[in-house]
């Protein structure tokens, strides 16, 4: 049955922003386990689509598929019940905590209401739980800085670290390495690697480069069309591909 294996699916979806098309009938599907990078120029419409994947909002026409059940329109938090999580804006580290406080508050939004009649054994365990994630991500050295003393890329690195702590099945992330340094770049896909090896990865990039080697599907929007898809191998070899990304 393909529909297990395919843990996200879009048919025909399109997105106006009044009469301007942002995105165009696009149909593709997200092989459970898999990275697949979502690729294209400035404005091709890859934050778009990402929302639509998430939950932020719903397309204007076609549907969404979750595991093979039409989840068109539903809201956000409903997406976040069934397993998926993206990464958060900046805004949603809390700059005067610590890192790991910010962690323990990713994990504070599954406590159920049986654990506030134990606060202290729950707060060991959300500490024990919050130290995981800051080694997983990287940053248990970190845990005691407050957040806005992170470089870029340790704060990029510990919104991932939130997005984790829900136990995401499906990991969505929109340019993760914007304006890192190439130092802070090689440690984020090195993460994301790492990740992907536990959860499904929809990454979102303008930069071809960087996925080429760690995706196992690309799919290349441009104008808010699907202009190519397939393996790194294929894509990049694609013609359309090749003409759009001239110079780069
Ligand atoms: P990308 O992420 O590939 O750079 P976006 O999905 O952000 O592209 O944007 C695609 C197109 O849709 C752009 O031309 C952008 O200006 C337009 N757009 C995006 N969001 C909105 C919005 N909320 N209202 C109007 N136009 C938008
Ligand atoms: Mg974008």
């Amino acid at each position: 049955d393909q529909s297990r294996q395919v843990i996200l699916r879009t048919k025909g979806v399109g997105k106006m922003f009044g009469k301007f098309v942002a995105l165009n009938n696009i149909s593709a599907e997200f092989p459970k386990g898999a990275i697949t990078s979502i690729i294209g120029p400035n404005g091709a419409g890859k934050s778009t689509y990402f929302n639509l994947l998430s939950g932020a909002f719903a397309p204007t026409n076609g549907t969404v598929e979750f595991e093979g059940r039409d989840v068109t329109g539903l809201p956000q938090h409903r997406f976040a019940h069934m397993g998926v999580a993206k990464s958060f804006q900046i805004t949603n580290v809390f700059p005067q905590l610590t890192t790991r406080e910010n962690i323990r508050i990713g994990l504070q939004a599954l406590v159920s209401r049986y654990d506030m009649w134990r606060p202290r054994a729950r707060l060991r365990e959300l500490t024990e739980q919050a130290d995981e994630l800051l080694a997983r991500v990287g940053l248990w050295e970190s845990r005691g800085r407050t957040a806005k003393t992170l470089a870029h890329g340790e704060q990029r690195a510990l919104e991932i670290g939130m997005a984790l702590a829900s136990r995401p099945r499906l990991l969505l992330l929109d340019e993760p390495t914007a304006g890192m340094s190439p130092e802070e770049t090689r440690t984020m896909m090195d993460l994301i690697v790492k990740l992907a090896s536990e959860r499904t990865v929809i990454l979102v990039e303008h930069k071809m480069k960087l996925v080429l080697g760690i995706s196992d599907r690309i799919l290349v929007l441009h104008h808010g069309e699907l202009l190519a898809e397939g393996t790194p191998s294929e894509v990049r070899k694609n013609e359309a591909v090749k003409r759009v990304y001239l110079g780069q």
